[in-house]
């Protein structure tokens, strides 16, 4: 056992490990989530259903195979506490959790057949220090845990910090999208059918620019997954 492990064992003692969600102390069996809040995971299971609410809202904005999310972000549900952990209070473990159980649904479907290789939505450098680290990657290595395809980081590149979209006219937003993300090395990506990862879908415009940039790689195809939609 390590130092690390004998500290956690200790103050496990005094501070039980609790459920995310409820606030209920967890079984030594659970992590992050008790059975009874993961059993009230709003899934969608829209991997099987073809135009879909994402399809529907995304389409014709960047070319696309499938869009699939794991869970519907209602307010007062289960996800959103789950996702405002993961991002504002360093629940890293919740990413790789949720990753994993949204992987193990997606194994061995039609939607995820042609998939090859999973891509994260990056922060700016900037960002990932600021929060330690990215929580798309955390969902994505869940993903590739569960499923057993490989995961690309450092390719897919964000270059602009924070863009204020406000104030802007239609052309200067469209170019702002346009120069979010670059791809360092086009060739990767060429001919790879990639699942491009992020943490929610609201207005997709973040994924929508990730797409911009991937599209210029040759023949490149993309399918997306997210682990909330909120529209
Ligand atoms: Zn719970």
């Amino acid at each position: 056992m390590s130092r690390n492990d004998l500290l956690s064992e200790f103050f496990s003692l005094f501070f039980p490990k609790v459920c995310a969600v409820c606030g209920e102390e967890l079984l030594s069996s659970e992590e992050s989530l008790c059975l009874r809040c993961m059993y009230k995971l709003p899934r969608t299971n829209n991997f099987r259903e073809k135009e879909n609410a994402a399809e529907k809202l995304m389409a014709g904005r960047i070319p696309f195979e499938r869009i699939a999310t794991f869970c519907v972000y209602t307010k007062g549900g289960v996800l959103p506490p789950l996702i405002h952990q993961l991002k504002y209070h360093q629940r890293k473990e919740i990413g790789l959790l949720l990753g994993r159980l949204f992987g193990e649904d997606l194994s061995g479907s039609l939607f995820l057949e042609p998939v090859e290789m999973i891509v994260p939505v990056p922060l700016h450098p900037r960002k990932e220090r600021q929060r330690g680290y990215n929580q798309a990657y955390l969902i994505a290595k869940g993903l590739s845990e569960a499923t057993g395809l490989p995961l690309s980081t450092g390719n897919l590149i964000r270059v602009i910090y924070n863009p204020t979209q406000t104030r802007r006219t239609r052309t200067q937003r469209w170019e702002n999208v346009r120069d979010i993300f670059r791809i360092a090395h086009p060739e990767f990506f060429q001919d790879k059918h990639l699942l491009l990862v992020d943490d929610v879908i609201t207005t997709g415009s973040t994924l929508e620019a990730c797409g911009i940039a991937l599209n210029r790689c040759r023949g490149v195809k993309i399918s997306i997954a997210t682990l909330g939609e909120v529209f």
